[in-house]
């Protein structure tokens, strides 16, 4: 008979059952489920006496709270999670540079915006950057009528996103960590989707000022609401404006461009325990073709690489990317101490109803989505990137911050793997979804991309679906729309703000 379950290495003591398992099933293997598991939660492969190691991606993710049987059940109610690695160890141990070989990518090309410096577009979009929320329902009625009014004329754009946030007034903007929203928005502004060029709409008495959030060159190609004489002036301006920018876009044309023209950014949500088997190490091989072929790939989510640093750390370029990696593990520790939680904060309801019992369990199988290649930099939320290759964000695991600031530092694409599904998108980047089980693609047909719960259903190996994968991001950076993007779904720019709200 087949074996309803996985092991993913050889000193795993737990494995993933394959199927919704009741007790007394023989799960093949010489392997009978002592108690009712669901489908993708752990089964202990061997007798595990209370102090015993957990084991999985050979991995320690604790050890036994009290003696559990080979065949039972393995899950949060009887694993005691193991320590995070210790950073001032991992600090002090010799730097060794990483010697990887990464696979060979078939094609190294992509149809995209050049822009005039920078990585290239994906989506030729008028974009609207707010200083503060103040303006946005003004803006918001001022995209329906660009949408309805002005786009008609201007085909070659593919459309017109405000990024209204709440950010910009309000705030300690002196504080030392207000920092990371400034930078963010100060970002935004050079994003290749807009062509580095979006229009900047302010109230005109807000914190943020024109000058602190884009200096005084360009403080003079922004709008300030209190300026005009009543909402239709305001209107008038704005669409005024718009137009000057669309006449630009509408002479951009796509253009067959290098892969080092293209920065895309990974994330995850909503994971389970087939993310770590699937979705994410088909995510991590696409990476590796990208990074091999010349392209530019961010993945982020702290919380949940925190647990896995030391493997990430061997990994670092330089030794200044090494420190630079425990820098931001650093800060996130002390973030999460100051409100009174530890990284044990990160699994939700549905990761561990998805059968991922820890953030120990939960970071190895986030981290594969970063594949094999060196980190050759580390960035601070919503800082823009200096060089291209494999590239550390750090910026929390929410979906919607960890996006709101990958598409701050530039991202034009964000591939998103999940178990559980969401249909999270970004407005100003597209975003691609991968199920990490097929029974999700199949319930989720109009709204998951791609599937690589084939790597279960259909025996796929993880290196053609990393291959499957490698050319629908080229597809999508193409122009080939998601299926999110095909709906008009998007969430909102959601900044990360660590710093006091006044
Ligand atoms: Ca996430």
């Amino acid at each position: 008979m087949t074996q309803d379950w996985i092991r993913i290495h050889p000193d795993d003591t737990v494995a993933v059952v394959t199927c919704a398992a009741a007790a007394g099933r023989d799960l093949g293997g010489g392997l009978t489920a002592c108690d009712d598991i669901p489908l993708a939660h752990k089964v202990a492969l061997t007798d595990l006496a209370p102090g015993d190691a957990v084991v999985r991606y050979g991995a320690l993710l604790g050890t036994a709270r009290s003696f559990v049987p080979r065949g039972s059940h393995v899950h949060e109610q009887n694993i005691l999670a193991a320590q995070p690695p210790d950073l001032d160890r991992l600090e002090a141990e010799p730097f060794a540079a990483p010697a990887v070989s990464l696979p060979r990518p078939d094609e190294h090309a992509f149809n995209g915006y050049r822009n005039q410096q920078g990585y290239a577009g994906t989506r030729n979009l008028l974009g609207i950057v707010p200083t503060v929320q103040c303006v946005a329902g003004v803006l918001n009625q001022a995209v329906a009528r660009i949408q309805a009014d002005l786009l008609p004329r201007y085909p070659h754009v593919d459309g017109v996103v405000v990024l209204n946030h709440d950010y910009g007034c309000g705030v300690a903007i002196d504080a030392p960590e207000a920092v990371i929203p400034i930078r963010t928005l100060q970002s935004l502004l050079g994003h290749p989707n807009f062509a580095a060029d979006p229009l900047v709409v302010g109230l005109g008495c807000e914190k943020l000022t024109l000058q602190r959030l884009a200096g005084s060159e360009r403080a003079r190609d922004v709008l300030l609401l209190q300026d005009f004489a009543g909402y239709d002036a305001m209107l008038t301006a704005i669409l005024t404006e718009a137009e000057r920018k669309l006449a630009r876009l509408e002479r951009r044309r796509r253009e067959a461009l290098p892969l080092s023209q293209l920065i895309i950014g990974m994330q995850c949500g909503g994971s389970d325990a087939f993310s770590g088997m699937t979705a994410n190490p088909a995510a991590g091989i696409a990476s590796d073709l990208l990074v091999a072929a010349g392209a530019t790939v961010l993945f982020s989510e702290v919380s949940e690489v925190r647990d896995a640093v030391h493997l990430l750390a061997a990994r670092a370029a330089t030794p200044e990317v090494r420190s630079r990696l425990i820098g931001e593990m650093r800060w996130y520790d002390r973030y999460l101490a100051a409100g009174g939680v530890d990284r044990s904060a990160n699994p939700t309801p549905g990761n561990k109803q998805g059968g991922l019992s820890n953030i120990v369990e939960k970071a190895m199988g986030s981290v594969a989505k970063s594949g094999r290649a060196p980190i050759t930099e580390v960035l601070a939320p919503g800082q823009r990137p200096t060089r291209s290759g494999l590239i550390f964000a750090a910026t929390p695991a929410s979906d919607l911050v960890c996006g709101s600031e990958q598409l701050a530092s530039g991202i034009t694409l964000q591939v998103f793997t999940t178990g559980r599904g969401t249909p999270y998108n970004l407005a100003a980047a597209p975003v691609i979804k991968v199920s990490s089980q097929s029974s999700l693609q199949a319930f989720w047909q109009d709204l998951i991309d791609f599937d690589a719960g084939q790597v279960i259903s259909q025996r796929l190996s993880l290196e053609q679906a990393g291959r499957a994968l490698f050319r629908q991001i080229l597809a999508v950076a193409s122009g080939e729309k998601t299926r999110a993007e095909a709906h008009g779904l998007s969430n909102d720019f959601c900044i990360f703000n660590p710093a006091p709200v006044t």
